[in-house]
C-alpha cells in the first residue's frame, strides 16, 4: 500500500517535544507563559521587527489589526482578491466592507496600478479605503515597495498578510516587516506549525502592547475584573507556544526543502507544452510554502489540471486548484472589485503541488511521473488524432 501524499503537512524537527515536556514540568499551562515571550522574541528577531505578539490564529491576528486601526462598520478596506478566505472574513467581522484588487503577473499578488486605481475610485466617492491587506500568497512576496509607496503617497496604513510567507523576504527584507503590522499563522499545513496559532508583527511598541491588551480580555489595570472596551480571547497558548519555539529552529531548512521541491519539480515538469512555474523576480526570495503550476489549456494541446487533479488522486496525492478568488465567492458576491481578470485565468488554469518539507525523494517522484505521464498520453492522442 503506498501511502497518501499530503499537500504540505506538520514537520517536527524533534526538539518541540522537549519544550512541550518543560510546559508540563513547569505547569505552564495556560495562554502565558515562558514559550510564549520567548516565541514572541524568537519571531520578532527571525523577522527583524521591533515586536511580536503570539496569537492563537492569523485569522484573529488579522481581526486584532483592523481593530487597532480603528475599522469600523461601514468602512472600507482593500484586500487582495486572489487569496484564502480568511484574508479578508475580519473585515466583516467589523461591519467593514471588503474592496477587492485583482493581481498582476509577475507574483501573483496585489497589482499596484489597480490599487491606485481603486484608491483613486473609492476617494472619490467618498470612501477613503481605512486599510490595504496585500498577501504574500504561496510565499511569494507580493510588490511591496510599490505598494508601500502608494500606501504613503494616500496615507493609508497597510496590514500584510504575511500568513503564507515567513522567511520570504525581498532583497534580504522579511515579509511582515513592510506593513505598520504584519501577521503571520502557524496552522497546520503553514510552514511552521504549532499546531493551531498565529502572530501579528509590528515595530510600534503601542500596537503589539494594544494587540496583547485586546486579546487577553481587554483588562484595565485593576485588582477587579473592570473593562472600558470589549476584549478577546486571542493570545496562544503556552504549550503552542513550545511547539513553535522549537519550530522556529528548523524553518530555515524547512525553507531550504521545499525550495528544492520547487528546483525539482522546475527541471522534472518545466519542460512540458504548455506547463509554466512561477519565477521569482530579481532580489526576491520565496520560501516556496506550495509550488504551484499553471496550465496554458492552448499550448498544453487539451491537458487541463482537472486531468491532473484525478491522475494524483487516484494514486492518493493531494492536489488543489490555487485558491478562488473572493470576488468569485458566494459570500462576497456584491463587493466592490478592481479586475484585470488575472486572478479568476490563475483559478482556471492553475494547480498547487505537494509540497511539504518532510516529502521523501521517491514521494516527489510518484508525484511528477504520474505528472509527465498525463501530459504525454494526452499529447499523444492529440497527435495521433491529426495523422
Ligand atoms: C492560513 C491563512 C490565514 C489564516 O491563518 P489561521 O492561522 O489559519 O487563522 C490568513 N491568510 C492567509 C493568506 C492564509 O493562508
Amino acid at each position: 500500500m503506498k501511502n497518501k501524499i499530503w499537500l504540505s503537512s506538520p514537520h517536527m524537527g524533534g526538539t518541540e517535544q522537549k519544550f512541550v515536556n518543560e510546559a508540563f514540568e513547569s505547569n505552564w499551562i495556560a495562554p502565558l507563559g515562558p514559550h510564549v515571550d520567548n516565541f514572541e522574541l524568537d519571531l520578532a528577531k527571525y523577522t527583524r521587527t521591533n515586536y511580536a505578539a503570539a496569537l492563537s490564529s492569523g485569522t484573529g491576528a488579522l481581526h486584532l489589526a483592523l481593530i487597532m486601526l480603528g475599522v469600523k462598520p461601514g468602512d472600507e478596506v482593500i484586500c487582495q482578491t486572489m487569496t484564502f478566505s480568511a484574508s479578508a472574513n475580519p473585515i466583516a467581522y467589523l461591519g467593514a466592507k471588503p474592496v477587492f484588487v485583482d493581481s498582476e503577473k509577475d507574483t501573483w499578488n496585489m497589482c499596484p496600478d489597480l490599487l491606485r486605481k481603486a484608491i483613486k475610485d473609492r476617494t472619490a466617492q467618498g470612501k477613503k479605503p481605512k486599510a490595504i491587506i496585500p498577501v504574500h500568497l504561496y510565499g511569494m512576496p507580493a510588490k511591496m515597495d510599490k505598494i508601500m509607496s502608494i500606501a504613503r503617497t494616500y496615507d493609508i496604513p497597510v496590514i500584510e498578510d504575511a500568513a503564507e510567507a515567513l522567511g520570504s523576504n525581498i532583497n534580504g527584507k522579511m515579509m511582515g516587516s513592510y506593513g505598520v503590522l504584519g501577521v503571520l499563522s502557524f496552522n497546520g499545513n503553514k510552514i511552521i506549525t504549532t499546531s493551531g496559532g498565529g502572530a501579528l508583527l509590528s515595530n510600534h511598541k503601542g500596537h503589539i502592547n494594544k494587540a496583547r491588551f485586546l486579546a487577553t480580555q481587554a483588562r484595565d489595570a485593576a485588582p477587579h475584573y473592570q473593562h472600558s472596551e470589549i476584549g478577546y480571547n486571542y493570545r496562544m497558548s503556552n504549550i503552542s507556544a513550545g511547539i513553535g519555539r522549537g519550530q522556529m529552529e528548523v524553518l530555515d531548512a524547512h525553507i531550504a526543502y521545499r525550495r528544492k521541491n520547487f528546483e525539482t519539480y522546475k527541471r522534472e515538469l518545466g519542460g512540458l507544452a504548455g506547463l509554466s512555474l512561477l519565477e521569482e523576480p530579481v532580489g526576491y526570495f520565496s520560501n516556496r510554502w506550495l509550488t504551484t503550476i499553471l496550465i496554458d489549456p492552448i499550448l498544453s494541446q487539451g491537458v487541463t489540471k482537472e486531468h491532473i487533479i484525478e491522475a494524483l488522486k487516484a494514486d492518493d496525492i493531494e492536489c488543489r486548484p490555487l485558491w478562488k478568488p473572493m470576488h468569485l465567492q458566494p459570500v462576497f458576491k456584491d463587493s466592490h472589485f478592481y479586475g484585470n481578470g488575472f486572478s479568476e485565468y490563475l483559478f482556471n488554469n492553475g494547480l498547487c503541488l505537494p509540497s511539504g518539507s518532510n516529502l521523501t525523494t521517491e514521494e516527489l517522484k510518484r508525484v511528477f511521473t504520474i505528472i509527465k505521464n498525463v501530459f504525454s498520453l494526452i499529447q499523444l492522442d492529440k497527435q495521433l488524432e491529426t495523422v
